[in-house]
């Protein structure tokens, strides 16, 4: 097969879409495609159906509190299978097709083992590979560390895997191919009336992965705007155009509220009894940042008397709930903290969409929507474009739905040039 002059495209492959074999094939088919039609191709794969899980599974049966080391070494494994069975695939249809580990891709990352970022991509032995007509797939969400060690890149991380490879490759567009036929205005299993964007800008996108839309992993979102890489997060099964993710001059669309996210792997920790004193909260956070521990939102309370105590809330994800109480244990002695409690079951909320900006009406339309669904809000935070609420984590499904209705964001919503009581603002 001769070598190919044509554009250079990154397809990436999800869980679900090479969950068996009947998909991988179905997956190597469409990979068989592209390159029929004259495209350079490189593939990323996801580990198949719920491999990771169980692989995370597998090391709590035998450890408790697994070493991350050798945690990555055990969770690259499932991307490296998804990718070496695609290859078997496309030979047998007569293509010259080459499996790589991250590490072969050359994916240089840092040391942050189970979420180690990208530093690098050396991608010449892809382009060697392409020059020589063949097709790369790439196990994703992997890569190797400045100490030469395997590293994996966060959950979902295949995404930044693809994207990663699209900027280093020169590709004119990151296709994510997955379950759903593109982003929603609310997750769809959630939500079935959802609407499918046809376009939203990176500025909403990384906002809404942000705030829990797993459908493109934040990091993935961050690297594509840093490096003015397209993506077009599509469906695996069905033919026909998802969603591009473009930056805010080149986006059409732009409604008052684009989207309802949601999580429910959030964790509140509360700290009481904080000495009132400068640099209390710095030292908090520096703990938690040291033990790579993400804080989303952070509550303080001011003591009542002068030299009293405060008391200072956060949320950060589920999983990282035993670092941070890990984290936090030496700083009760330090600083003097009352006492350190949890609450692992918390959700979260949000309304994102550009047009927000400056309109406090959405904001006080939410909190109306949620009092009057009998859902209490335990905290919230707002940016120029989107509102969360933290709620518990019962309560998320509900709040979804009641807001996506409210906010007339559904196929077969009437959409209003006013949304009671809030004017849209005049683009020009
Ligand atoms: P993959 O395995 O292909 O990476 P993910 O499970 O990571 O797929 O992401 C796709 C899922 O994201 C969908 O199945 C859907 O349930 C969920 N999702 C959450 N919010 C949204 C949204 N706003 N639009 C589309 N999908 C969403
Ligand atoms: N397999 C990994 C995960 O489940 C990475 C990915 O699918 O993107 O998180
Ligand atoms: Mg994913």
């Amino acid at each position: 097969m001769s070598a190919l002059t044509g554009d250079t495209v990154v397809m990436k492959f999800g869980g679900t879409s090479v969950a068996d074999a009947e998909r991988i094939k179905h997956a190597a088919q469409r990979i068989a495609r592209a390159r029929d039609e004259g495209n350079r191709v490189v593939a990323v794969l996801s580990a198949r159906g719920k491999t990771t899980d169980e692989l995370v599974a597998m090391a709590r049966e035998v450890s408790e509190r697994p070493d991350p080391r050798e945690m990555d070494m055990l969770l690259s494994t499932g991307e490296r299978i998804s990718c070496a069975l695609a290859a078997m695939v496309l030979k047998d249809l007569g293509h010259q097709a080459v499996s790589l580990t991250g590490s072969q891709a050359g994916i240089v990352t840092d040391t942050s083992h189970t979420k180690a970022r990208i530093l690098d991509v050396r991608a010449d032995r892809i382009i060697r590979a392409l020059d020589e007509g063949q097709i790369v797939l790439v196990a994703g969400f992997q890569g190797v560390s400045t100490e030469l060690d395997v590293t994996t890149l966060g959950r979902g991380g295949s995404d930044t895997t693809a994207v990663a490879l699209a900027a280093a490759v020169g590709a004119s567009v990151c296709e994510i191919y997955t379950d759903v036929s593109g982003v929603f205005s609310a997750d769809p299993r959630i939500v079935p009336e959802a609407r499918k964007l046809p376009q939203v800008s990176f500025e909403e996108m990384l906002e809404m992965a942000a705030s829990g839309a797993k459908v493109l992993q934040l990091r993935s979102v961050e690297y594509a705007r840093n490096h003015g890489v397209s993506i077009h997060c599509r469906s695996s099964y069905e033919e026909g155009p998802g969603t591009l993710v473009l930056t805010e001059e080149q986006t059409m669309e732009r409604p008052l509220v684009t989207a309802v996210t949601h999580s429910t792997d959030e964790a509140r920790v509360t700290l009481t009894g904080l000495p009132d004193v400068p640099g209390v909260a710095g030292r908090v956070l520096t703990v938690l940042a040291e033990a790579n521990v993400n804080v989303d939102m952070i509550i303080q309370n001011e003591p009542e008397s002068e030299g009293g105590r405060a008391d200072m809330s956060f949320t950060v994800p589920r999983d990282d709930l035993e670092a941070a109480r890990d984290a936090l244990e030496p700083l009760k002695g330090e600083l003097g903290i009352g006492e350190v409690s949890t609450d692992p079951r918390m959700g979260k909320v949000s309304l994102v969409g550009a047009g927000m900006k400056s309109h406090p009406g959405v904001a006080a339309k939410t909190f109306t929507v949620l009092g009057d669904a009998g859902v209490n809000i335990e905290m919230i935070s707002t940016s120029p474009i989107k509102i969360s609420c933290v709620v518990h984590e019962d309560d998320v499904r509900e709040a979804v739905r009641q807001l996506h209705t409210a906010f007339e964001l559904g196929v077969d919503a009437v959409r209003h040039e006013d949304v009671a009581g809030v004017h849209r603002p005049v683009v020009s």
